[in-house]
């Protein structure tokens, strides 16, 4: 029971709060962001300030969304913090990331160490503002962080991976044991700088919403071939006229290959 209070707060698990205590992990952290007092730093879950605080001393101000309205008023009331922050307390699910650029006039850098129970989804989210955000440094599992990096025909490659280097540079920054958290997660832990591609990009496809539904539909079925899994989109003979195999599975394409199946598609 007691493991769970951190600083006179019960973590809620469904919150996915897992607070970080050690200070070695923490100055990495801050050491990877480098945040500078002019940027707009935007931070996902501050909870108990662990990260919040010393980013602070960077930086004339900080925006945070906090879920937790517990945590939100703790935020609201720290005496440190008070006059830099900006609370916002609201699920980072549905927050409107445009707005806020907008409002503060600039890109912005995202951080947090994020509630593992939404953090894919959450990263999808963030892909969409892509456009308005300089880079992310996110404290994942560390199985999460494989998926992210993995190359095709490897187990861990998979929508996600797609995804995320269609539209990011991704770079693992450091591996966290459990114990660098209180309460201790049953898993390990790994941080990621994730850098959005502006004018740079690798890959373009001409309507981003087909290249997720393709990888919806081939990853869904990742044990079949994608004649039968994109069946619904491509015929075999349209396969083989891009020179893609359709004895080939999901996790055999590369994300080049996903983009030239999008933009085919009618
Ligand atoms: N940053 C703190 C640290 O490193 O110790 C807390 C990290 S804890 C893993 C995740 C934090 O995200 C918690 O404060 C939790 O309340 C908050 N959170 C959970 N779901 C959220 C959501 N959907 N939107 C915003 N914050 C959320």
């Amino acid at each position: 029971m007691n493991n769970r209070v951190h600083q006179g707060h019960f973590a809620r698990k469904r919150f996915g709060q897992n607070f970080l205590h050690d200070d070695f992990i923490i100055e990495s952290i801050i050491a990877a962001i480098q945040p500078k007092s002019e940027q707009a730093l935007v931070e996902i879950g501050p909870g108990l300030a662990a990260l919040t605080i010393p980013v602070s001393k960077h930086v004339e101000h900080l925006t945070v969304i906090e879920i937790d309205r517990d945590l939100a008023n703790r935020l609201i009331e720290n005496p440190i913090l008070n006059n830099k922050l900006t609370v916002i307390e609201q699920d980072a699910l549905t927050f409107d990331f445009n707005q806020l650029a907008d409002q503060l006039g600039k890109p912005l850098r995202v951080f947090g160490n994020l509630p593992y129970n939404i953090s894919t989804p959450l990263m999808f989210h963030l892909f969409q503002y892509a456009n308005i955000i300089t880079d992310m440094h996110f404290m994942l599992q560390k199985e999460v962080v494989t998926r992210l990096v993995a190359a095709p025909n490897s187990k861990d490659y998979g929508r996600l991976s797609v995804m995320a280097q269609y539209y990011c540079q991704i770079i693992p920054v450091l591996e966290v044991p459990p114990t660098s958290f209180k309460p201790a997660p049953k898993v390990d832990s790994a941080v990621v700088k994730l850098i959005p591609y502006k004018k740079n990009k690798p890959y373009h496809v001409n309507d981003i919403k087909v290249l997720s539904r393709l990888t919806t539909e081939a990853f869904n079925q990742r044990r079949k071939t994608i004649r039968n899994s994109l069946s619904n989109m491509f015929t075999i003979e349209q396969l083989n006229e891009l020179n893609i195999d359709p004895n080939l599975r999901a996790e055999n394409l590369t994300v080049q290959q996903y983009c030239l199946l999008a933009n085919a598609w009618k």
